[in-house]
Order: structure tokens, then C-alpha cells, then sequence
């Protein structure tokens, strides 16, 4: 694949056991990226941390609340100390909800907004500083299928928007930073066979595969290696990029 030697990598939200996030730091790692794994959940990191040493990479667990500046600015200084420089940042920490927007409530709209879209500037500005010392800077977000077609059986319409405010950001960002040596892209994951999938209803399974042209859900290592690219050499030339990765949901 597209190698990451002496690399290093933060990556938001890696500490679920089956998430997109896990599967990013591992396949990371395995193209030799140094990775930060960094989440709430304790246990979580534990375990994306152990597996990637038993698999020969290196990494180093941070608990961090990407709400939250401070844990923010703790994360990227323990980064650095650890292994001097920081690469890449994989914006990948998210929630989701399902509720109607006549069911919703500010409070329901606060909280995705802010770990999806202020988190994200959160994790974001903290890295620009040391990418742009370097030169050099990859910044790869998750955005989603819904925010250019709707969540569907999935989230709720704060969820799309803040998968949408990803999107103009990253293009801005992108804008602002390209003479610095970083590219800002984002990856647009149509449905995966995350935990969100399996907890699906049957009936509601068989309606989502019905619209999808490749007759699956997408494999988090899909996703992984999509990133995988972005965050590579080969994939210089390119910034304020989406790619969708939907198996022909949304074209
Ligand atoms: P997941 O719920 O399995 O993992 C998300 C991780 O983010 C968890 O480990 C959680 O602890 C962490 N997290 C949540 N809030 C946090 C916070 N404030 N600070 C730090 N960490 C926090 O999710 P997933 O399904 O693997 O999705 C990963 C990303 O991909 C999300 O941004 C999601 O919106 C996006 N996405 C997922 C799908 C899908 O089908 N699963 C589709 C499109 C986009």
C-alpha cells in the first residue's frame, strides 16, 4: 500500500472495538506511521493500542474529549514528547443520532455539533502549529454520505449538517494552508459495517443494501485505506478533496 515510515499519526475516536477509527490506526501503523490513539473511551485505547504493538507497530494511548481544549492541547503536547513532530491527523471521532427534526431539540443539535464539527476545528487548529514548522501536514476528516443525501434510517438532520459543515471547512482550510506543505482532505463513508449496521433492523437493512449498487455494506479497511492514500506521498497533489466511499450509494 502507500508507505508512512517515521510518520506520525493522531487519530480521533480509535478506540472502538469495531469502528472505522480502530481500523484507520491499525492499517496506519501497519505502513509504518507512529500512531497517537486517541479517544474517551480508556479501555478502548487500550485495546487499538495493544494491537497494534502485537502487530509489530508502535503507539501511544491518549485519553482525550475532543470538545474540550484543553484535553486538546494535552494530546499534542504529549504527541510531541513522545515522538517529536505530528503528520497527520485523522479527524475520525464522531456521534450519531436518530431523530426527527420536528423530535429535536437544541440541546440534541449542540451535542453533535460538538463533537463533529467544533471538536474537529478543536483537534484541527492544534495540529496547524507544528505542521506547518514541519512543512508538512495531512488532515483527513470524516465526513459522511449524509451530508450531501441525508442520513436516511441512520441520523437525523444535525447529524447531515455537521457532516456537510466538514466538508466547507476542510475546502477553506485547505485554501489557507496549501503553502504550508498541508493537504486537508475528507473521506465520505456511505454506510459500514460498523456497530450502527449490525443494530439495524432487518427491514430497514434490506432497504439501505436495496440502494447501494455494489449490494454491501462498506468494510471499515474500505475506509482505512482511502486514508491510508490521502495521508501518503502519492497523494500530494491533492487537497480540499471529498472522496466518497459508498459503494455507489451516491454518485
Ligand atoms: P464509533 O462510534 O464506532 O466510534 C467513534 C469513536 O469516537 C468512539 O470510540 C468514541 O468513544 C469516540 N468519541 C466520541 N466522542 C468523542 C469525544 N468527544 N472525544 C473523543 N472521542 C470521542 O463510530 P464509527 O461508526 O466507527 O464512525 C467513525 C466516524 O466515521 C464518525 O465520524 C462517523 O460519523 C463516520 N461515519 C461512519 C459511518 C458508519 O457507517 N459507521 C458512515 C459514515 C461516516
Amino acid at each position: 500500500m502507500f508507505r508512512l515510515d517515521e510518520r506520525v499519526a493522531i487519530v480521533t475516536g480509535s478506540g472502538s472495538a469495531k469502528g472505522i477509527g480502530r481500523t484507520i490506526a491499525l492499517t496506519l501503523a501497519e505502513q509504518g506511521a507512529k500512531i497517537v490513539v486517541a479517544d474517551l473511551n480508556k479501555e478502548g485505547i487500550e485495546e487499538t493500542v495493544s494491537a497494534i504493538t502485537e502487530a509489530g507497530g508502535t503507539a501511544l494511548g491518549v485519553e482525550v474529549n475532543v470538545t474540550d481544549k484543553a484535553s486538546i492541547d494535552e494530546m499534542v503536547a504529549k504527541t510531541l514528547e513522545t515522538f517529536g513532530r505530528i503528520d497527520i491527523l485523522v479527524n475520525n471521532a464522531g456521534i450519531s443520532q436518530k431523530v426527527t427534526v420536528d423530535d429535536m431539540t437544541l440541546t440534541d443539535i449542540t451535542k453533535i455539533f460538538n463533537v463533529n464539527m467544533f471538536g474537529l476545528f478543536l483537534c484541527t487548529q492544534a495540529v496547524l502549529g507544528p505542521m506547518r514548522k514541519q512543512k508538512f501536514g495531512r488532515i483527513v476528516s470524516l465526513s459522511s454520505v449524509s451530508a450531501k443525501r441525508g442520513g436516511g434510517v441512520f441520523g437525523g438532520a444535525h447529524y447531515s449538517a455537521s457532516k456537510a459543515a466538514v466538508l466547507g471547512f476542510s475546502k477553506n482550510l485547505a485554501r489557507e494552508v496549501g503553502l504550508d506543505g498541508i493537504t486537508v482532505n475528507c473521506v465520505a463513508p456511505g454506510l459500514v459495517n460498523t456497530d450502527i449496521w449490525k443494530s439495524l433492523p432487518q427491514e430497514d437493512a434490506l432497504q439501505v443494501i436495496s440502494g447501494i449498487p455494489l449490494g454491501r455494506p462498506g468494510e471499515t479497511k474500505e475506509i482505512a485505506s482511502t486514508v491510508a492514500f490521502l495521508a501518503s506521498e502519492e497523494a500530494s497533489y491533492i487537497t480540499g478533496e471529498e472522496i466518497d466511499i459508498n459503494g455507489g450509494s451516491h454518485m
